[in-house]
């Protein structure tokens, strides 16, 4: 299927139940499967990093619209992309299947705290769920050390939790080798999940201001948010580009 182009980062037109179908399919024949949730400040970090833009493009499987950025954004050049598709989301839906499959489930990131309250957690509430490594992700390891101890436990899932452009260059290296397990990069989620940092109200959801409400709850990310407006006047920018071409 064509991708729709934002700001030279390709995204897959799928719905969340599509791409969940699609997931599946791969993750029971154990195809080797990098799944990318970008959001704005991942386009814009891609559009500076060719190697964050190579591995988006061509080592990930699939890319995902995590948040209504990018929704916007694609509505903005004229293209449609059908929903947000959250890499928390992803991952909850993940651990499910995990759960019901009793897969081998490798997790690396956070603080040493945060992974410890995750690691209860699916003990509690997915007993079903092999948990091969469970790490935090402040190792001094170069990441293709880190790398090769995952592949050892041999996963059939890998979650990396080291914000971008980290975790999505660690699990490049293990799609590259073609490692048999489904990985993705999730940001945040383990302190979502942990319950260490809270996700918005539905309320602030459903009106599309989870952003506004994470600024409420941390405004030190006030600084990392000014990529939000750079990235509309990027996007309103190609738009023009892409006229006169
Ligand atoms: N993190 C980590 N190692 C690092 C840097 C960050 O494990 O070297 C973790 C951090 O503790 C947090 C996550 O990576 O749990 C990144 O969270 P952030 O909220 O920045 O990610 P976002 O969801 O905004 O991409």
């Amino acid at each position: 299927m064509v991708k729709i182009n934002i700001l030279g980062v390709g995204f897959d037109k799928y719905s969340l139940a599509e791409f969940e179908a699609r997931f599946l399919d791969r993750l029971r024949k154990k195809e080797s499967t990098l799944v990318v949730t970008a959001n704005p400040e991942i386009v814009m970090a891609a559009k500076e990093d060719p190697d964050y833009r190579e591995i988006i493009n061509n080592v990930a499987d699939y890319v995902t619209a995590d948040g209504i950025g990018i929704i916007k954004a694609a509505k903005m050049l004229g293209m449609k992309l059908p929903e947000r598709v959250t890499g928390y989301d992803l991952f909850c839906w993940y651990l499910k299947v995990a759960n019901e499959d009793h897969l081998r489930v490798y997790l690396i990131g956070a603080k040493p705290a945060v992974i410890a309250a995750v690691k209860e957690k699916i003990a509690k509430d997915y007993p079903g769920i092999d948990l091969v490594g469970a790490e935090d992700g402040y190792s001094k390891d170069a990441l293709p050390e880190i790398a090769s101890r995952i592949a050892q436990a041999k996963p059939d899932l890998v979650f990396a939790a080291l914000g971008f452009p980290k975790q999505e260059k660690l699990l490049a290296i293990l799609r590259k080798q073609n490692m048999p397990a489904s990985m993705m990069g999730v940001g945040g989620s383990f302190d979502v999940f942990a319950g260490a940092v809270k996700r918005a109200p539905k309320a602030f959801q459903d009106a599309h201001l989870e952003w506004f409400y994470r600024l409420l709850k941390e405004p030190s990310r006030l600084g990392r948010m000014m990529v939000l407006p750079k990235f509309v006047l990027e996007v309103k920018k190609s738009k023009g580009q892409d006229k006169q071409s």
